[in-house]
């Protein structure tokens, strides 16, 4: 079989966050009592009202293929939500609605990328991003973090070439939690108009954010505007991981063209998924104000708990901690965590840093007590 399988796909790692998730899960079916911090999805279930909404829509007949863009009042819903929550202004023909934000960050690599193109990839970064533009022909190029571990600019613009398309930017970052602030978007988006390349912003933890506002890239004017392909979804904001929806905005031609792409493969995503995350999207706030309440109290409990031996980025948005304990490397913090400690983490490497691991605060009060205590353990048997 082995021969059958294509070079590109034989580049690919397995995604290491759903990998480790997956692997815990079965530690603990084996009757380990292991405290699962690796995958980023919200403990809490998908709003009632939601799934009502699913299940009336199923009644009502939502039952057969959408537009390949997307339900036009879905597309409505989220042009209404970008001008009000964003101050941006969409048509309904540049947006594209595909089975999740992954989806839809693929139909983007694939309706841009020719071979040998390079995408600016800042480190640390979500695991699924160089994957993608691998597999889409492209070759990531990675930029390194400053002090406070957000895009270093002086290496940026060492990185840009003629072979540049596009940089990823993500705030609220995934996996160090950090937000970019206005004036550190504005020093981006000066490079990116200057070297007319995309900004790919993916801004999935838009509404998981702490002490600050979020700030869409594209707000800032209208020619960061037309270089910008917002990438966003329903997953994160509403516990709607499993539903599988997400989206894109950016200007006509480059949504036709990824529209192009969904409709010669998936056509569009589930009818009725669609549907839920129209009534998500219309109800807003409402939905996720206590979730992000809770995560806030998560976030602030570590914070306060955590051994000051451990240093970290502070976390001001999604639901993750970036964690270094005495510079040991991640593949090995891991595995001692796990085999000493029954902690599952993800190690830093797979988002290109050697010495931290990634925690998700996506999991109890009382999960994150149990691992309190285990890692103090852990840490006074190091010293
Ligand atoms: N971007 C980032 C930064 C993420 O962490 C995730 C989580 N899976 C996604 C995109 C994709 O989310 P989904 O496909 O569930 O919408
Ligand atoms: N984005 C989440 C994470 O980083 C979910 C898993 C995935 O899609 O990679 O854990």
């Amino acid at each position: 079989m082995e021969n059958f399988i294509s070079e590109r796909t034989k580049l690919l790692k397995p995604s290491a966050t759903l990998y480790l998730n997956r692997k815990a899960k079965e530690m603990k079916m084996k009757g380990f009592d292991i405290i699962n911090l690796t995958v980023g999805e919200p403990d809490f279930d998908t709003p009632w009202e939601i799934k009502e909404y699913a299940i009336k829509a199923i009644k009502d007949g939502y039952t057969k293929y959408t537009e390949e863009k997307g339900l036009k009042e879905l597309r409505e819903a989220i042009c209404e939500k970008l001008e009000k929550e964003n101050n941006l202004n969409y048509d309904l023909e540049e947006i594209v609605v595909s089975n999740g934000a992954k989806h839809s960050l693929f139909n983007i690599f694939m309706s841009i990328l020719n071979t040998g193109d390079e995408v600016i990839i800042p480190i640390p970064y979500w695991v699924s991003y160089p994957a993608m533009v691998i597999i889409c022909g492209g070759i990531p190029v990675f930029c390194k973090y400053n002090d406070k571990f957000k895009i270093d600019i002086d290496h940026l613009k060492s990185k840009i070439s003629k072979k540049t398309k596009a940089i990823v930017l993500n705030t609220p970052s995934n996996p160090t939690g950090i937000v970019y602030d206005k004036k550190e978007i504005e020093e981006i988006a000066e490079i990116i108009i200057k070297n007319k390349i995309l900004c790919i912003s993916d801004e999935v933890y838009e509404k998981i954010i702490f002490d600050k506002e979020h700030i869409s890239i594209a707000s800032l004017s209208e020619d960061m505007k037309n270089l910008t392909i917002i990438v966003n979804g329903v997953s994160k904001t509403f516990a709607m991981t499993g539903w599988r929806i997400g989206y894109i905005a950016c200007k006509k031609e480059m949504a036709d063209s990824i529209a192009k792409i969904q409709g010669q493969t998936t056509s569009a995503p589930s009818s009725i998924s669609q549907k839920a995350a129209y009534y998500a999207i219309k109800e807003g706030e409402n939905l996720y104000k206590n979730m992000v309440e809770e995560f806030k109290k998560r976030r602030d409990f570590l914070v306060k708990n955590l051994p000051n031996i451990i240093k970290y980025p502070y976390p001001e948005g999604a639901f993750y901690m970036f964690l270094n304990i005495k510079d040991i490397n991640s593949k090995e913090l891991s595995e001692k965590l796990l085999m000493e400690k029954l902690i599952a983490v993800v190690p830093g490497e797979d988002f290109g840093v050697d010495n931290y691991i990634r925690i998700s605060y996506a999991t109890s009060i009382e999960n994150l007590k149990k691992a309190i205590e285990r890692i103090n353990e852990f840490v006074e048997e190091l010293i």
